[in-house]
């Protein structure tokens, strides 16, 4: 008989219900009581959930971030921190997020205001995760209270309860050493309190324990794959059984030894690395368990159960008892539940699973493997049914657009001149001063824009009046950057709730959903547009605007596109075909947007790529790969224009030390970064690259109500003139404006035009 069994359920509930709950109770509406009944609620819903399943993970709900919970667990709280006292809830919130519902002035003076802790992306996800902070003052102490509550929880339901814990490799790893301390060195102060917290979960009554360690997808150096040695060999004495897991890719040439360690199973993600199963088998020591993660817990496709039984089948027979089965990963990245998406087009629906349909198709899967495929004939049907349709839908495939796919050539992404060429073009027609300025793209998001959306797509305003309302919105802005004297203005993005779905509803090939969140970190979820078919694009999409906006104004128009990296890295895409394909179906639509602005006389396009970094493989051998397709793409959107047609780019970070050769070679006329906050440390990169065309590092910090100062953003620029020459410079914000308001934007970019004028007379 095989096993089933859940990494993670999502904790976030189906209707966001955590979320409101957190965020009224930061608010001080509501209780830290209710606020923990809730939690526990959702806990139970989600075993309730995962009933059918032999296990169901515990330890796996969070009302933050599960790294920081293993922070807790472990005792390893910031320095900062360490004083606190009253409720761990509320100190937990602070650890997380600076401050929790009390007011700070009632902890003033002890604890009251205090650093947020730093996220970052948990492996290749969208999900932000709290990073451990480490030095040489670092002292674990177990803190097992959560677990065992949770545990007894669970056991109050009758779950068969499988406690889920990081690894502590992974832990190590993805923690930061706030001095020298190398991360190795805690070590063997670490180990002990894993072993003692694993002899605690044995004490009550736990069987296995799911102890994650999915750096092992990950290129190692020595000194890490020799502590994976160290440590599971140290662990291997405790009295729990421990299923080693890995997701998010291949082990590769960790396979070997990984699977050799000292564990009782070890779990493998069945969708990435499916070639490593054979090779698995094979390394598999005769008393262990192999898991196989055999459904996809990062999109939201059914699987093809069929598929899956034909190859998982004859694994079954050699394993036996010794097979579990589950998803390939916390099932955390996916939404909750279908059911909830009574708007969705009904043959797309049908094609799709999110979490709970997920944990059935794992339970069809278990029962024809354990009791033949006849018990499950009926279910099996259904899904070929549903596969095969989406495989052979029109409404999937395009043969205009695989057509032109097949027409793409290399001269598709060249521009005409080369950039010296060009830039003579562009100076003789946009006659625009040294330091250009201009802004990223948006300008405040009002309520009055909100309440105008809301009201159009509820069918409450009439589309004329929407026009109406958004024209004016457009023309507001366009007043209020003539008066600030900018040089480049733009059209103020008031029709876009968000710079990738305004693009997937005008596009074929997209669908929407209305619960499909999922947590990107602590309250904060993104409802990521569903890529599932060829993408083509029946009608312009911002021209309209754009040529509105350059209508009221001489000074040159910024048309303003999102690209096609961009779109596709914050989408849910199709399992049929390579990203590299979609990537270039989106370059193509993009392109013939750009085309049409270029007609409709835009003489400045902006195409962002925000997005651009996050599409990195795990593995560093992976990514030119990756950085080669993408940047392919990027240039056959941006490329067909004139040699006058300026084009840029943004993206909103400028960690680019190890990928500026790629970002050089997309060939963008101008880009403008985020750099205001690092003091321009960031653009360090430019004094070994000799970056070609221009740039705009951001000098005002977006993400601050402060207003900066005329002073500070000149010395902010000549830092950066001190390395890229400055009649390439450009002075613009770090990124767009949308999330703050107008009081405060005036005077920042007042500020920013002045210091533009200062570098003029000064430095030029
Ligand atoms: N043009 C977009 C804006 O200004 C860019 C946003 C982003 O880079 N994330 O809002
Ligand atoms: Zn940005």
């Amino acid at each position: 008989m095989a096993s089933t069994h859940n990494l993670g359920f999502p904790r976030i509930g189906a209707k966001r219900e955590l979320k409101f709950a957190l965020e009224s109770y930061w608010k001080g509406q509501s209780t830290r009581e209710e606020l923990k009944t809730l939690g526990a609620q959702l806990r139970q819903q989600h075993w309730q959930d995962q009933a059918a399943l032999d296990f169901a993970p515990v330890g796996d709900f969070s009302f933050y971030d599960q790294v920081l919970d293993m922070s807790f667990t472990l005792g390893n709280l910031p320095e900062r921190v360490q004083g606190f006292h009253g409720d761990a809830l509320d100190n937990y919130f602070r650890v997380a997020r600076g401050r929790s519902a009390q007011l700070p002035e009632a902890h003033a003076g002890c604890c009251g205001g205090v650093a947020a802790g730093e996220m970052t992306k948990w492996f290749d996800t969208n999900y932000h995760y709290i990073v451990p902070e480490f030095s040489a003052n670092t002292r674990f102490r177990l803190d097992a209270t959560r677990l065992v509550a949770q545990l007894s929880e669970a056991r109050a339901l009758g779950v068969k309860a499988k406690p889920v814990i990081i690894g502590p490799l992974t832990y190590l790893a993805i923690g930061k050493s706030k001095d020298d301390t190398a991360k190795l060195a805690l070590l063997p102060q670490l180990l002990p309190v894993y072993a003692e917290l694993l002899n605690v979960l044995a004490g009550q009554g736990v069987e296995w324990v799911q102890i994650d360690e999915p750096i092992l997808v990950t290129e190692l150096d020595a000194d890490w794959k020799h502590a994976f040695g160290i440590a599971y060999h140290a662990l291997k004495s405790c009295r729990a059984k421990l299923l080693l897991a890995t997701y998010f890719g291949q082990l590769r040439e960790n396979l070997e030894w990984a699977i050799k360690l000292p564990t009782g199973g070890f779990h493998l993600d069945a969708v990435n690395a499916r070639d490593e199963v054979l090779p698995a088998l094979n390394y598999l020591a005769s008393h262990k368990v192999l898991s196989l993660g055999v459904i996809n817990g990062r999109n939201i496709w059914k699987t093809d159960l069929t598929a899956v039984l034909d190859w998982l089948a004859p694994v079954h027979e050699r394993l036996g008892e010794r097979l579990w089965i589950a998803p390939s990963c916390s099932l955390l990245h996916v939404p909750v539940d279908l059911a909830s998406e009574v708007k969705l087009d009904g043959e797309i629906k049908s094609w799709l699973a999110f979490a709970r349909q997920k944990l059935a198709e794992l339970g069809v899967l278990a029962r024809a493997l354990n009791q033949g495929r006849e018990v499950v004939k009926a279910e099996l049907a259904a899904n070929l049914a549903a596969v095969d349709a989406r495989r052979k839908s029109s409404r999937v495939h395009n043969p205009a657009v695989k057509a032109a796919l097949a027409q793409i050539n290399a001269q598709l992404g060249q521009r005409q001149g080369a950039y010296a060429e060009r830039a003579e073009k562009q100076a003789k027609r946009l006659k625009l001063p040294k330091f250009p300025t201009t802004t990223i793209g948006s300008f405040p998001q009002t309520a009055e824009i909100r309440i105008a959306r809301s009201e159009f797509k509820a069918g409450a305003i009439s589309a004329a009046s929407y026009q109406a309302a958004m024209q004016a919105e457009i023309a507001r802005s366009v007043r209020e950057q003539e008066a600030l004297g900018l040089d480049v203005l733009v059209h103020g993005e008031a029709e876009r709730n968000d710079m990738v779905e305004y693009f997937g509803e005008q596009l074929d090939g997209y669908a929407f959903s209305q619960f499909g969140w999922v947590q990107s970190y602590g309250s904060r979820c993104v409802k990521p547009p569903i890529l599932f078919g060829d993408i083509h694009r029946p009608q312009a999409m911002t021209v309209d605007w754009t040529r509105y906006a350059q209508s009221l104004t001489a000074k040159p128009m910024k048309g303003m596109l999102t690209g096609p990296v961009t779109i596709l890295n914050w989408s849910f895409v199709r399992d049929d075909q390579p990203r590299a394909v979609s990537c270039r179906q989106l370059a193509l639509a993009i392109r013939e947007e750009v085309l049409d602005l270029e007609r409709a006389g835009v003489q400045v396009i902006q195409i962002d790529e925000a997005a651009l970094r996050e599409g990195l493989p795990l593995r560093r051998t992976q990514w030119q790969a990756y950085l080669d397709w993408a940047v392919d793409s990027f240039r056959i959107a941006a490329n067909g224009v004139a040699d006058e047609t300026q084009i840029h780019t943004h993206m909103c970070y400028s960690e680019f030390n190890d990928i500026i050769a790629s970002i050089a070679d997309m060939d963008a006329d101008v880009i403008t970064i985020e750099t205001s906050r690092s003091d321009m440390e960031l653009l360090d990169v430019f004094d070994h690259f000799k970056y070609p065309n221009e740039i705009g590092p951001g000098v005002y910090d977006i993400h601050s109500p402060n207003i900066p100062t005329e002073q500070h953003m000149i010395t902010l620029m000549q830092k950066a003139a001190g390395r890229i020459p400055a009649e390439r410079l450009w002075v613009n914000p770090d990124c767009g404006l949308k999330t703050r308001q107008w009081h405060e934007v005036l005077p920042a970019l007042t500020n920013m035009v002045a210091a533009a004028k200062t570098l003029r007379a000064t430095l030029s």
